[in-house]
């Protein structure tokens, strides 16, 4: 049975055709529900949502790092869909630097994109899913929050999707009254454009021997995941991380 019949999602990030935002948007549609993805290229977020099962999915343009575009693209969306219930905070980018090469403007890129970006959109809808007293926002964490990398961004992403899971729990905390949920996703190396061609033969294999399960994940696996939290089969689950990385995090 569809999960998410009736319900409506912004998804950022999407755009990217083998990521984990196209697979969870994809997913959300066969679930019934009608998908805003916002990327920064328009064209190309539109192109996503025509392949989205179903109709009335839409694509636009948004820099998520740009707190007007936020705040003006949720409220576009609102009214076109007339409600919105999810939120997945998607979008992200990653550098393989060590720790004494980062400068400045790579701490700026990573951490404005993962962890500006994820404040940004959720304050951009937030008063619109207080007010409903009704909301799933999905964070996308990493394994790399939790175990300080070691699969392929630097010390400056790990901080990032570390101080996403700092906010989403101070989230999850401060919007409970309303029944607005927020959680996060760490997953651990899955196959996507994130990394590909920049792993070397060697750098892949050494990433597989830590995952328990043998192989990379896909991204459907992490959809499968943002589809639980969106869904009302979790509507007693808030502030919690899920793991969804083979059992590369086991301890
Ligand atoms: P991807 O590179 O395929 O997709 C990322 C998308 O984010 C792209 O479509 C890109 O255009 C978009 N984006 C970048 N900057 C943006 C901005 N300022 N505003 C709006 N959109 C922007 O990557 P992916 O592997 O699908 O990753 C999705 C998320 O999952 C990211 O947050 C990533 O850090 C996280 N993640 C990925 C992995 C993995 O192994 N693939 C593991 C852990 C976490």
């Amino acid at each position: 049975t569809a999960l998410l019949t009736g319900k409506t999602a912004i998804i950022t990030g999407a755009a990217s055709a083998r990521g984990l935002g196209k697979a969870t948007a994809l997913l959300f549609a066969e679930h019934g529900c009608r998908v805003a993805i916002l990327d920064l290229d328009g064209d190309a977020a539109q192109a996503a949502a025509n392949d989205l099962s179903g109709d009335g999915h839409i694509g636009l343009a948004c820099d998520v790092t740009d707190r007007t575009a936020c705040l003006k693209l949720a409220s576009h969306v609102e009214a076109k869909f007339g409600a919105v219930d999810i939120l997945v905070n998607n979008a992200g980018i990653t550098q393989p630097l060590k720790l004494m090469e980062i400068a400045p403007e790579n701490y700026d890129a990573v951490l404005d994109v993962n962890l500006r970006g994820t404040l940004y959109m959720s304050q951009a809808l937030i008063p619109h899913m207080r007010a409903r007293k009704s909301g799933s926002i999905v964070n996308m964490s990493s394994v790399s929050a939790q175990r300080g990398g070691g699969i392929f961004g630097g010390p400056h992403y790990s901080a990032a999707k570390a101080g996403i899971l700092g906010l989403t729990k101070a989230m999850a905390r401060e919007l409970a009254p309303d029944n607005v949920r927020a959680n996060a996703i760490c997953p651990g190396f899955i196959d996507t454009d994130i990394t590909a061609g920049k792993l070397t033969p060697e750098m892949r294999q050494m990433v597989l021997d830590g995952i328990p399960m043998g192989r990379a994940g896909e991204a459907k696996d992490v959809a499968g995941c943002a589809l639980f939290l969106a869904s009302d089969l979790s509507a007693y689950v808030t502030g919690s991380e899920v793991d969804v990385n083979g059992g590369s995090l086991i301890h």
